[in-house]
């Protein structure tokens, strides 16, 4: 049976949201991974020359290998330079909506310290009205305020050009035990699969499994490139955040999934089409086990799965969902009992599969 107490671990969830990673900086957020596995004792670590991090328990060369995936990486910005008046202008690193960074905290990490900032607007005092309803047209104009009087009294907090920046956000949790925070695109995959690693610590498997915690998904899905070449793999799960449509502004012709309904699993997005033996096996599964399933079908979209399908010769892949409101943001929100039933459902998947079942899926038999 899964450990209850494992799966109860709002604690870890938080800390991974809290913590500071933006594409190419993901060092805090990858080392709260290593001391939680550093805790377990069938694991052997390696790391890709872009700093994704794999766990691997090893049964058999000659065994098929599943891996389970989840990037590290949040999406931030770039110090570019600081003006003559000390704000700071800035790269974004990975898809910010322009005006979801208006006004917005800020954290600007320095060679020796945090630094607080927040992204500045016009006031609406000044604006007409044409003015109010489209202030940033480009992520160009986004400024940060960091209380410097000039470019020197900025120089001289430490920040520089290339510098990291992240939103500042912490976690709140709301009503139904949802949770307000950032990051959640991955962090609650690296939680899953924390979870999931925790679960299966002590198990005897028939294939070789790898939890694999990438870098720079949010720019180009780079970790897993290098990941997936890495680990040879012979089947892939992602775990990524699913993308709920049930609020004002949604529509189910651009996302299907609602908090509350369980974990999905993709059926579509503009990087992967799932393997239709896997899903299918999947879905087994969830039906057996009782487990509500939902469906996403998005147009866009990008997730490190696609990596790993398209490495090599080409392996299953599916994308596992976990439904997230307002993606892309300082404040996105996830249902925590969604989060426990794709920890579920990924666990019984591992607890069904075994090295002649992985060759099945790899060779179309159902
Ligand atoms: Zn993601």
């Amino acid at each position: 049976m899964i450990k209850e107490c494992v799966m109860t671990n709002k604690n870890m969830l938080i800390e991974l949201s809290e913590a500071f990673g933006p594409s190419g900086f993901e060092e805090e957020v990858k080392t709260i991974i290593v001391n939680k596995f550093d805790k377990l004792k069938s694991y052997k670590k390696t790391e890709d020359g872009l700093g994704s991090v794999i766990f691997s328990k090893e049964t058999d060369k000659d065994k098929p290998t599943l891996t389970l995936v989840s990037h590290m990486d949040e999406i931030g910005y770039l110090v570019k330079y600081i003006d003559n008046e000390g704000f700071l202008k800035v790269q974004n690193l990975g898809g910010w909506l322009t005006q979801s960074m208006i006004n917005q905290r800020w954290v600007i990490r320095t060679k020796d310290k945090d630094i607080i900032g927040v992204s500045g607007m016009k006031t609406i005092h000044v604006m007409d009205a044409k003015e109010r309803t489209s202030f940033y047209k480009s992520n160009n104009e986004l400024f940060i305020d960091v209380g410097a009087k000039n470019q020197e009294d900025a120089m001289n907090m430490g920040i520089k050009p290339g510098n990291p920046v992240a939103p500042y956000s912490k976690v709140v949790e709301l009503k139904n035990n949802r949770l307000l925070g950032k990051a959640w695109d991955d962090r609650i995959g690296c939680a899953m699969l924390i979870e999931l690693a925790t679960l299966i610590d002590d198990r005897l498997l028939s294939y070789n499994l790898n939890f694999v915690f990438t870098t720079q998904e949010e720019i180009g899905l780079r970790g897993a490139m290098t990941s997936a070449y890495l680990t040879k793999s012979d089947m892939c799960i992602n775990c990524e955040v699913g993308v709920a449509g049930d609020y004002p502004y949604m529509s189910m012709d651009e996302a299907q999934e609602k908090l509350g309904g369980g974990p999905s699993i993709f059926l579509h997005d503009s990087s992967m089409l799932p393997d239709k033996t896997l899903q299918n096996y999947i879905e087994n599964i969830a039906t057996k086990n009782k487990i509500e399933l939902q469906y996403e079908i998005l147009a866009g979209y990008g997730e490190d799965g696609s990596m790993y399908q398209k490495s090599r010769e080409g392996i299953p892949s599916i994308n596992l969902g976990i439904p997230t409101r307002y993606l892309h943001s300082h404040n996105s929100v996830i249902d925590f009992n969604d989060y426990k039933i794709g920890i579920r459902l990924a666990y019984l998947i591992l607890d069904d599969l075994s090295g002649e079942k992985i060759n099945n899926i790899k060779n179309k038999l159902d």
